[in-house]
């Protein structure tokens, strides 16, 4: 088959199919993976023919700018969905693929299987959060509301517009996002994923793709790990990672501690302007996660769902302090399974105190259960099947959709 991947300049958004295109190609398929050009390295190493989107490329920065606010990235997405859509059309009746497979945040992938008929699958790195009851506290409710005012004009003119041009096909679904197909594939196991009635047969929970051999490669000083003390792992993820005070509060809360702390401080980040360093601390911009997690006690994360899962697949308790509000409905879940401890988890999200840090990985540390939990949730993540039930559910992804263009077009000929 030849299969054409489409994704977002995010590693959350990545990561998680780069296990699975490795396991295509060596399958024989021939994959073509669509994104920012400064995801061409990893994309390449997984065995796909990189290709680049047309200028301006979505950048990581804007991408991640536009994250504090779901109303806010609806917006973004219809705007790349304006921008690509012709050229993406274009570009897949050039060279049709056999089975596209779309990020869910990539709009344009799924609106473009659908004006063209081609078989597509949805690859989704969050649970699915869509119909899941009580997932969303007052508090939320009410910042999304005051998002939502500002984003309501624009949302509503561009779907209008997008409409206009492509017919009702480009919509066949009242959400923006996730965009989803005939077959969707969830990183996450069924037992991690809360209770949805969104959630039918299309959906497959295949597990969070670990794999090392696909992975950035990056450096770190092992010698520098000392056993026979407890060993904290500290990451705010890649987009949310300019986070100095939280890094200083950190240092500040645990320079006493018995443990040992790594701190993967981002590569926006500039470290020396950190301020001094407790000697307790291995601070680096970004380190080899899957290589530590297994290694370490805890891990204290700003709850990005690749960080979750990655976690809970190495059965490591979490502190969880997320950033916004799709991290905090992935903390509360990993609370909810007993696995972590969530902190600052109301908007605006993660404003915590030094002590209720320290706290709380006490508490992870100390009670035996969370590990447990987590490592049952781990358990369920590999028995899920991973990379490679997920190519043999892409592979039966064959069936064409159905054309939604062509059945409005019937329906209107009656
Ligand atoms: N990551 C890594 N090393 C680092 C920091 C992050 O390998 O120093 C990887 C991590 O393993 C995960 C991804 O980057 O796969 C971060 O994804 P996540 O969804 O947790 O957060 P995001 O970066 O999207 O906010």
């Amino acid at each position: 088959m030849k299969i054409v991947f489409l994704n977002v300049p995010g590693h959350g958004h990545v990561n998680p199919t780069l296990a699975l295109v490795t396991e295509l190609v060596r399958r024989g398929h021939e994959v073509i993976y669509y994104n920012n050009s400064e995801f061409a390295p990893q994309i390449q190493q997984s065995g796909a023919e990189f290709r680049p989107y047309p200028d301006p490329q979505p950048t990581a920065v804007a991408l991640a700018e536009k994250a504090n606010s779901l109303p806010q990235v609806s917006v973004w997405v219809l705007e790349q969905s304006q921008r690509l859509l012709p050229w993406l059309l274009a570009e897949l009746r050039r060279e049709p693929p056999d089975l596209i497979v779309f990020d869910s945040i990539c709009l344009w992938g799924m609106q473009a299987a659908q004006l063209l008929g081609i078989p597509a699958a949805a690859s989704i790195t969050t649970f699915v959060a869509e119909g899941v009851k009580g997932i969303f506290t007052v508090r939320d409710g009410l910042a999304l509301a005051g998002q939502a005012l500002t984003a309501l004009p624009g949302i509503i003119g561009k779907r209008r517009q997008l409409t206009r041009t492509y017919g009702p096909a480009v919509f066949p679904r009242p959400q923006i996002f996730p965009a989803i197909s005939s077959t969707n594939l969830v990183y996450t196991s069924r037992e991690f994923q809360p209770e949805s009635n969104f959630i039918d047969d299309s959906f497959h929970f295949v597990g969070p793709s670990v794999d090392t051999a696909v992975r950035q490669p990056a450096t770190f000083p092992w010698d520098m790990l000392e056993n026979g003390r407890p060993l904290i792992y500290l990451s705010l993820g890649t987009i949310y990672h300019n986070k100095a005070d939280f890094y200083r509060l950190a240092f500040a809360t645990f320079a006493n501690h018995p443990g040992q702390f790594i701190l993967s401080a981002g590569r926006m980040t500039d470290i020396a302007a950190l301020g001094p360093i407790p000697d307790n601390f291995i601070v680096r911009s970004f380190v080899p996660q899957l290589e530590l997690l297994p290694r370490v006690d805890a891990f204290i994360t700003h709850g990005g769902m690749n960080s979750i899962n990655e976690g809970l697949y190495f059965g490591v308790p979490l502190v969880v302090v997320p950033q916004q509000m799709e991290q905090a409905l992935n903390a509360r879940q990993a609370a909810r399974v007993g696995a972590a401890v969530v902190l600052g988890d109301r908007p605006p999200y993660g404003r915590i105190q030094a002590n209720d840090l320290h706290q709380a990985l006490a508490q992870v540390l100390a009670d035996d259960r969370y590990r447990q939990a987590a490592e049952r949730i781990g358990r369920s993540f590999r028995a899920a099947g991973g990379y490679q039930r997920a190519a043999d559910i892409l592979e039966l992804a064959h069936e064409p959709p159905l054309n939604l263009a062509l059945a409005h077009e019937l329906s209107s000929l009656r």
